[in-house]
């Protein structure tokens, strides 16, 4: 591998760019990322990580993580996100937030990572970006929103106090979360569209024990009715094609997400819900850009699995940084 000739740029758009080069410019501050930071940070490598809202990820939306080891009651989700992001900051790790407009690989090896209108330079990019809640896409659903339609439990049960609402979902997301509600609500319809969870089995013992729960199976939303505010949902049975109106004030989407990786634009392979296609080293199709976590298509999508895949982003890009500075430890 050739050394990278470190020649400041210039151009009219001169005052919108950085002129320095950091070694690994990190996209996403969740657990993957944050992994990232407090190895690279480590390894003193020239680290800056982008986050476009609060670190921490989705993970920071979870009550109670209980899979995560070394906890053996648990730890609170935003608890667990905040001491990851303190130990990054501790080793030096800094944080610059907006959201990335754009990510372009020049011939010199060195990459852009656009962010508030101005271009950062970096020897290696780490593509930890997340995935966001999925929508079921029905009428009702957009113009409700906010109105008694809600992606996120921990943000808005207290808002439904007492009151009737439905989870649509059958994964581990709908299944927490729904028993999370039931400490609020009176009670909680899920809506799946099969006959049986896909959620792990600890959590189905704990939700078929809980009284405050009941189920229809079988069964998707077709729209959510309401003008100011939820007032229910019409569903179909898949099986019998029969309508029925469920009567709520709230409805809690849980249907699995969608890869925050539009700002790609092809710099990397995706496939095609738009997860990125890497190695066992977190290289993606393109040399010197790296993902983990959520974004990355895979198996299994937990914390404990974000971290590890981390370490691993991290690890392959020190080498790859010191191979193009000429400073390997062979
Ligand atoms: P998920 O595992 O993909 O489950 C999504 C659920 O929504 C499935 O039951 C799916 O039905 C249903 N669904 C999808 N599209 C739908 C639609 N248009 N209409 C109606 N139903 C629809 O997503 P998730 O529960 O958000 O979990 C995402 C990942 O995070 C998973 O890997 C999960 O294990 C992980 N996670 C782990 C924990 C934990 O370890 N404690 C907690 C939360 C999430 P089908 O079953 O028919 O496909």
């Amino acid at each position: 591998m050739s050394v990278v000739s470190i020649k400041p740029e210039t151009s009219s758009e001169e005052e919108t760019k950085e002129e320095k080069i950091y070694d690994a410019i990190i996209i996403g501050g969740g657990p993957a990322g944050l992994t990232v930071g407090i190895y690279l940070s480590r390894a003193r490598m020239d680290t800056l990580l982008i986050e476009k809202a609060m670190p921490g990820g989705q993970a920071i939306l979870t009550e109670i993580i209980e899979n995560y080891p070394g906890f053996p009651h648990g730890i609170a989700g935003p608890e667990l996100m905040q001491k990851m992001e303190e130990q990054a900051v501790r080793f030096g790790l800094k944080i610059e937030y907006g959201e990335t407009e754009e990510v372009k690989v020049k011939k010199d090896k060195v990459k852009i990572v656009k962010i508030n209108n101005k271009e950062y330079r970096t020897l290696t990019i780490i593509l930890a970006s997340g995935a966001e809640a999925s929508k079921l896409e029905v009428p009702g659903e957009e113009e409700l929103r906010g109105r008694g339609v809600s992606y996120c439990a921990t943000c808005d049960a207290p808002f439904f106090k007492h009151q009737k609402i439905v989870v649509v979902g059958g994964g581990d997301t709908a299944i927490e979360e729904a028993l999370y509600l039931t400490k609020f609500v009176w009670e909680v319809t899920i809506i799946h569209r099969r006959d049986r969870l896909r959620a792990t089995k600890i959590l189905q013992e704990r939700v078929f024990a809980n009284k405050k729960i009941n189920f229809a199976w079988d069964s998707v939303v077709t729209k959510i009715l309401g003008k100011e505010k939820v007032e229910g949902v019409l569903i179909q049975n898949k099986k019998t094609g029969e309508e029925k109106e469920i009567p709520c004030q709230g409805v809690f989407v849980f249907v699995g997400n969608v890869p925050n990786s539009k700002f790609l634009n092809k710099v990397v392979k995706l496939d095609q819900k738009g997860y990125i296609f890497t190695d066992d080293n977190m290289m993606t199709s393109q040399e010197g850009i790296y993902a983990c976590g959520d974004v990355r298509k895979k198996l299994l999508r937990q914390v404990v699995t974000a971290c590890g895949e981390g370490a691993t982003a991290a690890y392959a890009a020190q080498k790859y940084i010191e191979e193009i500075k000429g400073v390997s430890y062979r």
